[in-house]
This record gives structure tokens, sequence and C-alpha cells, in this order.
């Protein structure tokens, strides 16, 4: 089986004050150990969120580039994400494409350099509104993940984040037989293009409006193993969904 994965995807929220009644929280919550949990501070709180969070909790950036230092003013590398104790990466989140301009070539670069470091990825692909209307999501989502398998030799340290733009921040939750069609389709494209074991082991997990109140039936979908969540991860709902499947 699949371990379920709830990760907790800050964004550009908090600060130390904020961070520390979130992580008190956390800390103090009944967590279960058949989930992996990770959140994800802005780069400036990763050091400082790992200090105080339980060691159950892992840590995640919400973005590296493709080399390890240099003249990248800005930005930050797979190996200082490492060096302040962090796990994982979410690479490719909707907001990076769309408001950011980053492409399908730089996000599987991105992704390649990641995992070559050592750290998980979080890998994010997502339809928008007009592609859904138009019929498009598989291809578009196909597409994205196949720019990502193309640099991925191990996929391990890989989870596939399932967001729909349209579903992001605004209360539109995907229902579960929405979500879970295009989970499907995803599991289906990885075991014809990369194999039946990586389709699988592979975690897909949905992102979009997950809250409290809307986790439970979303676990419940057979190629559901987990959630990426934004907004209600601030809130003392997370510990809600990490638990979903309990
Ligand atoms: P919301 O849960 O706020 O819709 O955000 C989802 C998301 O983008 C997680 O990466």
């Amino acid at each position: 089986g699949r371990k379920f994965f709830v990760g907790g995807n800050w964004k550009m929220n908090g600060n130390k004050s904020e961070i520390q009644s979130i992580v008190n929280s956390l800390n103090a919550a009944p967590l279960n150990d058949q989930t992996d949990i990770v959140v994800s501070p802005p780069a400036v709180y990763l050091e400082y969120t790992r200090g105080i969070i339980s060691p159950k909790i892992r840590t995640a950036g919400q973005n590296s580039y493709k080399v390890a230092k240099g003249a990248f003013t800005g930005d930050v590398s797979p190996q200082m994400l490492i060096d302040v104790g962090a796990d994982w990466v979410i690479l490719g989140h909707s907001e990076r494409r769309n408001l950011f301009g980053e492409n399908d070539q730089l996000i599987a670069e991105k992704t390649a350099f990641a995992l070559e470091s050592g750290l998980g990825v979080i890998a994010c692909i997502g339809e928008k509104l007009e592609e859904r209307e138009a019929g498009r999501t598989e291809e578009v989502v196909f597409q994205q993940l196949a720019a990502i398998a193309a640099k991925v030799s191990s996929w391990d340290k890989v989870v596939v984040a399932y967001e729909p733009v349209w579903a992001i921040g605004t209360g539109k939750t995907a229902t579960p037989q929405q979500a879970q069609e295009v989970h499907a389709q995803l599991r289906n494209w990885l075991k014809e293009k990369v194999s039946e074991s990586v389709a699988s082991s592979t975690r897909i997990i949905y992102g979009g409006s997950v809250t409290g109140g809307t986790c439970k039936e979303l676990a419940n979908e057979a190629d559901i193993d987990g959630f990426l969540v934004g907004g209600a991860s601030l809130k003392p709902e997370f510990i809600d969904i990490i638990n979903a499947r309990s």
C-alpha cells in the first residue's frame, strides 16, 4: 500500500509568532503515524520551523533552483534547503507556473536537480478552468507529467500533486469523482509510460481547497493518496486533514 501523504503549503504566509502557534498545535495533536506529514513554510522560516516542530513532521521548501550555488539573485538551492533541515521541496506549483512564468522544461530540470541533491519532490500539475471546460484536462496534465517524467530516473522520492488551478484558493474543491478520475488517468499514464511498479507505488495527492469538511470523502477514493493543503494548513483543521484516513 501507498503511505498516505499530507503536505501543508503555507505559501507566502506566516511570521515567527504565527508559526509558533501553528507548530504548538501540531506538536500537541494526535498524529496518525501511518501518514507522512510535511509542512512547507516560506524559505526564510524553514530553519526556525524545523527547530520547533516535532521530528515526526518533515519540512519542505516551496521552490528550489536547478543548480547548487552561484549568481542567481533571489533563489535558493536544494543544498541550502537540506542545510536548514528540509527533506522535501514543492516544485511546479501553479503559482510558480502562472504568476512567475515557470515552464515545464524549467520545472523538470529543477525536479531532476532536487532529486539528485537528495530532496524528495512534490511535483505539482493541474489544468486551468478554461482547459477543463475545453475538455483538455487529460492532455494538459499528461503534458506536464511527461516533462517531469522525462527527467526523473528514480521515482522513490517523487510525490505527484494534482492541483486543478480552478480549485486552488477558490473554495471550489474538486468532487471526489472529479479528482479520482484524473488521479486514475495519471496512474494509468505512469503505468504505460514509466512502469507498472512506479504506477502502483507513487503517491498521487490532491490539492485545491481541501478542508476538514471535504478531506474524508476524497481520502476514500482509491487513487487519492493524500493532500497538498494551502489555506487550511494554517488552521487547526489541518490536523483533521492529516488524520483523514483514520
Ligand atoms: P488551497 O488549499 O488554499 O486551495 O491551496 C492549495 C494549494 O495550492 C496547495 O499547494
